[in-house]
């Protein structure tokens, strides 16, 4: 459960007001509403938002090396050098490489299931730095135009927004986000308890180029919030390269551990080679 306080709530939602405060209604504002973590609520000293208390800025996971130079995928343990998985090697996704920041665990899963269910801006900012310091530490630098993988028309009118957007517009500059170049056409059933076979059948076919690729465009980034098992950015990239992009590269947030459930037995033979 969430477990979202709606005073805090209410608080976080209007993002930018409080620069416009003067400093005596800002302390006043501290003490009727003291400033909390975005993920757990505790009472935290820095009063800007979008701030974690300690514990939950420590239990934060990065992903890091090893890992697979494709899909992203950690390695057990801290040894060894990046390779690509067995998984990519077998059934090579249509993107040519995804990197997810975080794992989808602890304070970011919270994070991230605010953003996407309670559409609280307090924690959509505190996504937005971690990403945005996280992407500073490292080599890799995102280029080209970023799309954010799109919702139906169906899912975004009873959610009323979509967390990829936000998310992207919280990371890039404006003139670097495309929102209308890809739709989502078919209304799929929820990504969730199926395995990786299902989830692949469950999203082919259900994107579409809205419009040409845009003259000049040769690499698009994909932003999304979870990478599971990868099924709908491999098929929204599908649908890129088939309308003329050369290079797809993938962004998320967090990286969902593979459960067995969602991995399909040849998956998992290839796995237990690589052990
Ligand atoms: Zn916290
Ligand atoms: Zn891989």
């Amino acid at each position: 459960m969430l477990g979202v306080r709606s005073g805090h709530y209410s608080r976080h939602v209007g993002d930018g007001r409080r620069g416009s405060l003067s400093s005596v209604f800002a302390h006043l504002l501290d003490c009727l509403f003291p400033p909390s973590c975005a993920a757990c609520e505790r009472p935290v000293a820095d009063s800007r938002l979008g701030r974690l208390c300690p514990a939950c800025s420590e239990s934060v996971k990065r992903i890091v090396s090893p890992l697979c130079l494709c899909c992203g995928q950690p390695f057990d343990g801290p040894f060894g050098t990046d390779h690509v998985c067995g998984r990519c090697l077998s059934s090579p996704p249509h993107y040519d490489r995804a990197r997810s920041l975080f794992l989808f665990a602890g304070p970011v899963r919270e994070l991230v299931h605010r953003v996407k269910y309670v559409g609280c801006g307090h924690a959509l900012r505190a996504i937005c730095s971690l990403v945005k310091e996280d992407l500073d530490g490292r080599d890799e630098r995102v280029s080209g135009l970023v799309v954010p993988v799109p919702l139906h028309p169906r899912r975004l009118r009873s959610r009323g927004f979509n967390q990829s957007v936000r998310i992207a517009q919280g990371i890039f500059s404006a003139d670097r986000i495309c929102v209308d170049l890809v739709a989502k056409v078919c209304d799929t059933r929820p990504q969730t308890g199926l395995d990786a076979v299902e989830r692949a059948g469950n999203v082919r076919g259900a994107f579409a180029l809205v419009r040409p690729i845009p003259h000049g465009i040769r690499r698009v980034t994909l932003v999304d919030d979870v990478y599971t098992t990868g099924a709908t950015v491999s098929e929204c990239a599908r649908i890129l390269k088939k309308g003329g992009v050369k290079e797809v590269h993938v962004l998320t947030v967090a990286r969902a551990p593979i459960s067995s459930s969602a991995v399909a037995p040849s998956v998992l033979f290839n796995r237990l080679n690589e052990i």
